[in-house]
């Protein structure tokens, strides 16, 4: 009897990752998924398909791998601090040593040659393969016959004339094809990935040049809130809604931050990250006593805990026009 085709696929959850997978299993073709997690992006998307179209499924957090390669990605940065190619390219890599752990014979993903400008040209697709380490290993079924045959096509474990030709940017073939396979639920193109954003570009960047050391905490923490730089060692983050403090207390490291909240006025939550002193502990305290309702001449009082010991103080609040040249 014929061995069964077994396909391992990367996926962000969206109608290109679903459509890639279903044309492999129109073929017989066994398929799983793979998604990946950093402080940058999540698999909730990737998750909810799964689900919905009873693919086996798993989640793998990268972090610690992603972060070295985040810092000097061998082929630079999109338009903000995406490390597009190299980004696939490790994913790639860690999927492929799951792909070799458990016996699978191929990767797999969505991308559909030409549809992004930087990762996702021939010769991007091309660069991931090498540098993934996966030559000939990974299939784009939905751009497939656009490409160089890979190994299983050659072999003809994968039949090839059942793959597709997708080619660039518009989205009428997936339309056409999702209606063909019954796909009717599925998240919009695109989003989902904070490194494609520029203003969190700029924290990260600043947080990757005062800190190179950062841990994945420091990361997280860059999701929400104001971040204010107090000096090259210190940062002041506060949070600017209830949610925001509810994201920003999961992160919250004694070893690693000092917390400040308010105690006679409702306030943010808010913590410095690195070595504070006084100086700088009273300054924090101050900026977030400025975001409390407090008048400007009534005293706050806030209590700080963490790395940096505890103690209440009591502070006028600080609301000069300046302050805001440290936000990052
Ligand atoms: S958008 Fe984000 S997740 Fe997607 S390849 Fe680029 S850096 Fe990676």
């Amino acid at each position: 009897m014929m061995k069964k085709v077994r396909a391992l696929g990367l996926s962000s959850g969206g109608l290109d990752s679903i459509l890639a997978a279903l044309v492999l299993r129109r073929q017989g073709i066994e398929v799983s998924w793979v998604a990946f997690e950093t402080p940058f992006f999540d698999a909730e998307n990737a998750r909810k398909a799964a689900l919905a179209h009873g693919i086996p499924f798993r989640v793998v957090d990268i972090t610690g791998v992603y972060l070295p390669m985040l810092k000097a990605p061998a082929a630079g940065y999109g338009k903000a601090m995406n490390p597009c190619k190299d980004c696939h390219a490790l994913m790639f890599h860690e999927a492929g040593r799951i792909m070799e752990a458990e016996g699978f014979d191929f990767l797999f993903s969505g991308e559909v040659s030409g549809q992004r400008p930087m990762s996702q040209t021939r010769s991007a697709l091309r660069y991931v393969e090498k540098r993934a380490g996966y030559e000939g290993r990974i299939l784009r079924p939905l751009s497939a016959r656009n490409l160089p045959p890979t190994q299983v096509e050659e072999e003809g474990r994968v039949d090839r004339s059942q793959l597709l030709d997708f080619q660039g940017r518009g989205r009428k073939p997936q339309l056409a094809l999702a209606r063909e396979l019954g796909v009717r639920d599925f998240p919009a193109p695109a989003g989902g990935c904070l490194l494609t954003d520029v203003t969190f570009g700029k924290r990260l960047k600043d947080l990757m040049t005062h800190d190179p050391e950062a841990k994945p905490t420091d990361y997280h923490l860059l999701k929400n809130g104001r971040h204010f730089r107090l000096s090259p060692e210190v940062k002041l983050v506060v949070g600017r809604t209830q949610a925001d403090n509810a994201a920003l207390a999961v992160h919250f490291d004694a070893r690693l931050h000092t917390r400040i909240q308010t105690l006679n006025f409702p306030g943010p939550l808010a913590f410095l990250c690195g070595p504070a002193g006084q100086q700088e502990r009273r300054l924090a305290a101050g900026l977030v006593a400025g975001y409390t309702r407090a008048a400007d001449s009534v005293s706050v009082t806030l209590v700080l805990d963490g790395c940096g010991g505890e103690e209440k103080v009591d502070v006028l609040p600080v609301r000069s026009p300046e302050i805001r040249e440290k936000m990052v």
